[in-house]
């Protein structure tokens, strides 16, 4: 195995004064220096799945790490944190169009999206089904599944053609006996994106609630949950919220449901006197209610810079850059990459599409192995013939988007992912 790089060999290929030119009038341009970078070279596309780090959670976290904890002590309980999360969570709400005191930060996704779903299964008794489709990510699937199991309902998984949401599908399996539809907002693999109210009127017309996880949205395409009426939503922070690795996530119950329905993890930080300590479970009144236990501060107090940045650049602004890039990125794709054996296995048009873009290839593995490797350009590989790439709209540029293409072609002509289809790694 040669060693060499492969690095910007095709930079004046058709579509580089394009990207150049972009990149200029670029209006979030100011946003890239924002982040670390410590490799000029390296074209990362996996901001879908651990956004970079906001140069200002340095300083923030560095604060509480010696401030915090190591000076105050247990006094920092009463200084702040013991209501971080709802703070937080109001700071979150317009991101996903909430209001204050409808969003908390709080435990992971999977966490969230289990309290979540047995809260909606128990204020619907008597029914019997939970709805999704099968291009939710496997493990939302699997804690649908473990919920319907405790509650003995049965989860029916609806089937797509493998890149868009099968909407009438979902509309024939809705009916008067299901509790729950919940569904990835945008689809971890193809990036489908549901037209989120259509799809809550569709679970509301029989009744049912609607849980909507947003993790690969969220930060990305605009959201509204007060305009699409949704009932339940989960996210995670550590995506396009750069909220750093496993940051904890956010729930959202809109406000006429907080009371109505409960958290089947009835902890102290969801007790209406938590420091009474008396043994019977009192839910405290509101979002607090659907708190568990202690939330972890160091990487609780890093979601706020990840926050404040994507607030500061504004969701529209967002939106555009993102469907502009992911076009270029497309058109891009079908000139250079086409003729090499990949094919676009996202939706093509951007009304259908989130913030990344998949392209199917029989040596997907293998490629993705060889761009990381040899040509520093970072996606990830979706079994079994997908790789995956994010376009953070904050700081990936249009001219990395060329480059890495020329990269990607450079690799697969020259046959360098040959040699790497059988190394296998544990996180891809
Ligand atoms: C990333 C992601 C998760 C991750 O859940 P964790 O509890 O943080 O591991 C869950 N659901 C979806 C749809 C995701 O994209």
């Amino acid at each position: 195995m040669t060693s060499e790089l492969v690095l910007g060999q095709y930079p004046v290929a058709t579509g580089y004064s394009e990207a150049v030119q972009a990149d200029e009038t670029d209006p979030l341009a100011r946003f890239r220096d924002e982040f670390v970078n410590t490799d000029p070279d390296l074209i990362y596309m996996d901001g879908n799945s651990l956004g970079r780090l906001p140069k200002g959670a340095i300083d923030l976290v560095d604060a509480v790490v010696h401030q915090q904890w190591g000076d105050h002590l247990i006094r920092s309980w009463n200084e702040g944190w013991w209501t971080l999360q709802l703070e937080l969570g109001d700071k979150l709400a317009p991101i996903v169009g909430a209001s204050d005191g409808e969003v908390i930060i709080s435990d992971s996704t999977s966490v969230n999206l289990f309290k979540l779903a047995a809260a909606a299964v128990r204020g619907r008794p008597g029914r019997t089904k939970i709805v999704t489709d099968d291009l939710n990510f496997p493990s939302d699937v699997y804690i649908l599944d473990g919920v319907a199991r405790v509650f003995g309902l049965e989860l029916v998984i609806v089937p797509s053609d493998g890149i868009y949401g099968p909407v009438q599908g979902l509309s024939e399996a809705i009916d008067a006996d299901t509790a729950l539809v919940s569904l990835s907002h945008t689809t971890f693999k193809s990036g489908y994106t549901y037209d989120m109210e259509a799809v809550t009127a569709l679970a509301h017309h029989s009744d049912a609630f609607i849980l909507w996880d947003t993790s690969h949205s969220v930060g990305a395409v605009p959201i509204d949950f007060a305009s699409a009426g949704v009932d339940l939503a989960v996210g995670c922070t550590y995506k396009y919220l750069n909220g750093g690795p496993g940051s904890p996530a956010f729930l959202y119950v809109r406000k006429e449901l907080q009371d109505q329905l409960g958290n089947p993890i009835t902890g102290w930080w969801g007790h209406a006197d938590p420091f009474g300590f008396g043994l019977e479970f009192q839910p405290i009144d509101g979002i607090r209610r659907y708190h568990s236990g202690t939330m972890p501060m160091l990487s609780l107090a890093a979601v706020e810079t990840g926050l404040d940045t994507v607030l500061d650049a504004g969701m529209d602004a967002i939106r555009a850059k993102s469907v502009t890039l992911s076009e270029y990125f497309i058109s891009q794709t079908e000139l250079h990459l086409e003729p090499l054996g990949f094919q676009i296995a996202s939706p093509v048009d951007p009304r259908w599409r989130g913030s990344h873009v998949s392209l199917g290839h029989e040596e997907a593995y293998g490629i993705t192995r060889a761009i990381i490797e040899r040509a520093k350009v970072i996606p990830d590989f979706r079994a079994p013939d997908n790789l995956r790439l994010g376009l953070s709209p904050l700081y990936t540029s249009f001219v990395e988007v060329h480059t890495g293409i020329q990269r990607i072609r450079e690799v697969v002509e020259r046959g360098i992912h040959n040699e790497y289809g059988d190394i296998t790694v544990t996180v891809t």
